[in-house]
């Protein structure tokens, strides 16, 4: 059975975040019961489908805000799920949750349904940082969730954090990481605050009533996150992720990473698998329609899916080289590479390998079966990817434009 990775969008929102450029929406709480309905009608259309069969390791709700879903809704969702694929044993299942809309009780049957891995954004633990990111919730509010989380017996737990905030200073997010690490968690994923085009932040800072992020401060703070969590006993696994050892690490993001096929279903949900990439009707109404209209889509398309891609071996090899790079300890696994597309990745992009580890920003690792980013690679991994894409087959290899 073909292993696979199930993606649920859950766009709800209470209220939109200053700085969040997500598919997303607040004040369409009302939709809710409906729109689980139409996740079932979907997994039921997909899963029908399959041409082989299915077995599911890694389940993963985010958002938006999946915790505004009651339990009698995750319920539904579940008891769908199982009707139509297999589930494995062991598999990941997770929820992303904002600290503010959770309970102790909510957390209690959350682990009792089967959830086994929680990730809430904490994002900063600084007052003034989450004015700026226009975020609701309390630090004191993380305080509460990671507690109860750890009481339900939730032994995978993971906290969202942001570097790079405008008027954040260094001391600050080294108060951050460490108020986040003093927890005894198992993992944490750090993102730099990008200002989105279109976003309340992005309003303030054209204006001048906010000042802008400094980039080079930024840099400073992820080499701090890089130092400060090794010292603590974390491992980089990925350029944004750390975790206490191989088993904490997320498999349902590795699953991307490592370029592994997914199913999306939601609004927005984006899917992957075969040579076939799937995008779904973004907005809520918009989704909620299709699936009424019922169009015929084969898989692993549904009828809420508005755009398919068919991706040449070319195409595909880019993106793996791009997702996988992503793995600071992996990074490609050649032999695989090679297993996967017939080819050697040292044949087709020679030259950009000779001029990036020239300049220290990869390397081979494992006796040169791996290929992956350096440390300095890692803080400029933008000019290292793009050597990668957009890139003319190379002479005497375009059958891979299949
Ligand atoms: S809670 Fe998360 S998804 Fe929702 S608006 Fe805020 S940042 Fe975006």
């Amino acid at each position: 059975m073909e292993k696979t990775s199930l993606y649920f969008h859950i766009p709800f929102c209470r209220r939109r975040c200053g700085y969040c450029d997500f598919n997303t929406f607040d004040g369409l709480n009302s939709y809710i019961p409906e729109y689980v309905d139409a996740i079932c009608q979907e997994i039921i259309e997909v899963l029908a489908k399959t041409p082989n069969p299915l077995s599911v390791h890694t389940i993963y709700f985010g958002g938006g805000t999946p915790s505004l879903l009651t339990i009698g809704q995750y319920e539904e969702i579940f008891k769908t799920l199982s009707r139509n694929v297999w589930i494995e044993k062991d598999a990941e299942i997770t929820l992303e949750a904002n600290p503010e809309t959770v309970t102790r009780n909510y957390i209690t049957e959350l682990k009792a349904l089967g959830f086994n891995r929680i990730s809430f954004g904490m994002q900063s633990s600084s007052p003034e940082d989450l004015r700026i990111l226009d975020r609701r919730h309390k630090f004191e509010s993380v305080v509460n969730a990671v507690m109860w989380s750890k009481q339900a017996g939730f032994l995978h737990i993971n906290l969202d954090l942001i570097f790079g905030i405008p008027m954040q200073s260094r001391e600050s997010w080294r108060n951050s990481l460490r108020l986040a690490f003093g927890f005894g968690i198992d993992h944490l994923s750090i993102y730099s605050l990008i200002v989105e085009e279109s976003t309340r932040l992005k309003y303030w800072i054209d204006r001048g009533l906010i000042s802008e992020p400094d980039n080079d401060l930024g840099a400073s703070m992820y080499e701090d996150a890089m130092d400060i969590l090794e010292q603590e006993g974390y491992q980089q696994y990925e350029i944004s992720n750390w975790s206490r050892g191989e088993e904490s690490q997320c498999r349902h993001n590795l699953q991307y990473w490592r370029y592994l096929p997914y199913l999306g279903f939601g609004a927005g949900a984006h899917g992957f698998y075969g040579n076939i990439r799937t995008q779904n009707f973004g907005t809520i109404p918009q989704y909620l329609q299709s699936l009424k209209d019922n169009r015929r889509n084969d898989f692993p398309a549904s009828a809420a899916v508005c755009s398919t891609i068919t991706l040449s071996q070319w195409d595909r090899i880019q993106e793996n080289i791009m997702m996988s790079l992503r793995l600071t300890e992996e990074g490609i696994n050649l032999d695989e590479f090679h297993a996967r597309y017939g080819i050697l990745l040292q044949s087709l992009f020679r030259e950009q390998l000779h001029r990036l580890t020239a300049r220290g920003l990869l390397e081979f690792s494992d006796q040169g079966k791996h290929l992956r980013l350096t440390r300095r690679g890692r803080l400029l991994g933008n000019q290292v990817f793009i050597e990668f894409i957009g890139n003319d087959i190379p002479k005497g290899y375009e059958y891979l434009n299949r």
